[in-house]
C-alpha cells in the first residue's frame, strides 16, 4: 500500500453502502481508484431504498426555514402531525433542535442556499454520467404535480418557490386548475382545486438505483461487504485502517465515511462537530386503479407520492427519533388519513412494503462533505431530505478531492470542519 501523503491514493475504504456511498465509490473507480464498500448490514439499508424516488433539482434547498419552525411548533401539540418529535427528549436531540431552530431564518436560508446552488445545477448532469457508463435503471423526466385542497393553501409553496428563484435556483412552474390537473392525473380527488406543476424534474426507483450501484462498482473490480459495521477508523501503518465490532479491519489510503444518519458516533472522533440526526420518515406502495403519471406533492400534509414498479410509492412524515428505533404503525396511518380525501383509485388497505427510514439532517441544513482532521479520512453525508438527488454529484466532486487533493469549489459550504 502506497499512499505518497501528498499523492494520490490507490486504495480506499466506503463506510456505507447507501446512495452517497456508493456514488463516491464509483466515481473513486473512475479515478483509479481501488475501492472497498463495507456496511453493516447490506446495500441500500438506511434511507437509500424507501424515500420517495424524486430527482429534484428544483426543490433541493435547506431545510431549515422560518415557515418550518412555525410548523414545527404548531406540530409539537398535534400527535399525528407530519413532523413528531418525542415527549422525552435526549440532551443530544435538544442541542440538536436549538441549533437546528436558530438557523430558521432567512438569512441562515440565504446563505445555506448559495451552497446548493452549484451542486443543484450539476446534479442531473451526474446521473447522466452515469446512466452513460452502464447504470441502466432508468431516471424517468416528470414534472412534480404539488396539489390543493384551497387555493389559499398554495401561497406557501408559491412563496417559497420565489425564493427559490430569486436565490439563484432554475425551477419552472404552472398553475392548474383542478379540472386541468384530473386530466393528467386522475389520482387527483375531486376535492382539489388548484395545483402547481414544477417542471424539470425527474424520479426513480431509489432502491433498485442503489443496487445497481452497488453491482457495477463490484463489476468494476472493487468489493462490497455487508455485515461489517464499523467501530472505529485510526491510522495505521502508512495507511488507514477500518476495523469492524468483530474486530476484522480492511485498510485503505482513504477512507469516506458516508454513514448516513449513524455517522455522528464515528465522525465526532475525528473533529466532525456538526450532529448529523435521523429524521425519519415512512413509506408505503398501493396499487392504484390508473396508472400513475408522474410524481404527485401533498405539501399541506407534507406527503409525497411517486409511480413505482406499478404501482404507487407514498412517503411523508419527519420523526426525530432514534434511526434504528422501530417502526410506528401509527405514523403509516396518520399518512394514509391525511392523503386520502385528496386522491382517488387508490387501494389504501392493500399497502405493501410499509418502511421506515432515517433521512441524515444538520442543524444548518446544509451536507458534511470533505476532510476530516484525520488525514486521508473524508465524510459525506448529511444531505437530509435530498440525498438521492446529490448523492452521485456528491460522489464525483468528492472523488475529485481525494484523488487531486483540492478541494473543488463547489464543496466549500459543504465542508465538515465548519
Ligand atoms: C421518506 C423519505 C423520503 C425521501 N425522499 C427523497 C427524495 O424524494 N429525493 C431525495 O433526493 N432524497 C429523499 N430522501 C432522502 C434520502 O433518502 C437520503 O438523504 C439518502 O438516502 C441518504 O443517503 P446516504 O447514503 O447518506 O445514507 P443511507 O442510505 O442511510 O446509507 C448509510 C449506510 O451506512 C450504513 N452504516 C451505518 N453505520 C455503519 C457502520 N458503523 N458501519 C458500516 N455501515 C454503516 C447503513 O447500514 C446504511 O446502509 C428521503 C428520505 C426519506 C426517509
Amino acid at each position: 500500500m502506497s499512499e505518497a501523503r501528498g499523492g494520490a491514493p490507490r486504495t480506499a475504504v466506503v463506510v456505507g453502502a447507501g446512495m452517497v456511498g456508493l456514488s463516491t465509490a464509483w466515481f473513486l473507480q473512475e479515478q483509479g481508484v481501488e475501492v472497498t464498500v463495507v456496511d453493516r448490514r447490506d446495500v441500500a439499508a438506511g434511507a437509500s431504498w424507501g424515500n420517495a424516488g424524486w430527482i429534484s433539482p428544483g426543490l433541493s434547498i435547506p431545510l431549515p426555514e422560518p415557515s418550518v419552525l412555525r410548523y414545527g411548533l404548531r406540530s409539537l401539540l398535534d400527535r399525528n402531525a407530519p413532523l413528531y418529535v418525542p415527549v422525552r427528549v435526549d440532551v443530544g436531540l435538544w442541542s440538536f433542535l436549538l441549533r437546528f431552530a436558530a438557523h430558521c431564518t432567512m438569512r441562515a436560508w440565504r446563505r445555506s442556499m448559495r451552497g446548493f446552488l452549484p451542486v443543484n445545477a450539476q446534479c442531473l448532469d451526474a446521473y447522466d454520467q452515469l446512466a452513460e457508463n452502464g447504470i441502466s435503471v432508468p431516471t424517468v423526466e416528470a414534472p412534480i404535480t404539488a396539489a390543493f385542497e384551497k387555493r389559499a393553501q398554495a401561497a406557501d409553496l408559491l412563496r417559497e418557490l420565489a425564493l427559490i428563484r430569486d436565490s439563484g435556483q432554475d425551477i419552472g412552474f404552472a398553475e392548474l386548475t383542478g379540472q386541468e390537473v384530473r386530466e393528467r392525473m386522475p389520482q387527483v380527488s375531486e376535492r382539489v382545486e388548484l395545483a402547481i406543476r414544477l417542471d424539470g424534474q425527474r424520479y426513480v426507483d431509489p432502491g433498485a438505483y442503489t443496487n445497481a450501484l452497488g453491482e457495477a462498482v463490484e463489476k468494476r473490480g472493487g468489493t462490497v461487504r455487508g455485515g461489517f459495521t464499523v467501530a472505529d477508523v485510526r491510522p495505521e501503518g502508512g495507511g488507514i485502517a477500518v476495523r469492524s465490532t468483530e474486530g476484522e479491519s480492511v485498510r485503505g489510503d482513504a477512507v469516506v465515511l458516508a454513514a448516513g444518519s449513524w455517522m455522528t458516533g464515528l465522525a465526532r472522533r475525528l473533529g466532525v462537530r456538526t450532529r448529523v440526526q435521523a429524521g425519519r420518515g415512512y413509506s408505503f406502495t398501493v396499487p392504484t386503479e390508473q396508472p400513475v403519471p408522474g410524481p404527485l406533492y401533498l405539501p399541506a400534509v407534507r406527503v409525497a407520492c411517486t409511480p413505482y414498479q406499478g404501482g404507487l410509492r407514498v412517503a411523508g412524515t419527519m420523526e426525530f427519533r432514534g434511526p434504528d428505533d422501530p417502526l410506528d404503525q401509527g405514523r403509516i396511518r396518520a399518512i394514509v388519513s391525511s392523503a386520502r380525501p385528496l386522491m382517488e383509485g387508490i387501494a389504501w388497505e392493500e399497502r405493501t412494503d410499509e418502511w421506515v427510514g432515517p433521512r441524515p439532517v444538520t442543524p444548518d441544513g446544509l451536507p458534511l462533505v470533505g476532510a476530516t482532521k484525520a488525514p486521508g479520512v473524508y465524510v459525506a453525508g448529511g444531505h437530509g431530505m435530498w440525498g438521492l438527488t446529490l448523492g452521485p454529484i456528491t460522489g464525483r466532486l468528492l472523488a475529485e478531492q481525494i484523488t487531486t487533493g483540492r478541494r473543488p469549489r463547489e464543496l466549500a459550504a459543504f465542508d465538515p470542519l465548519r
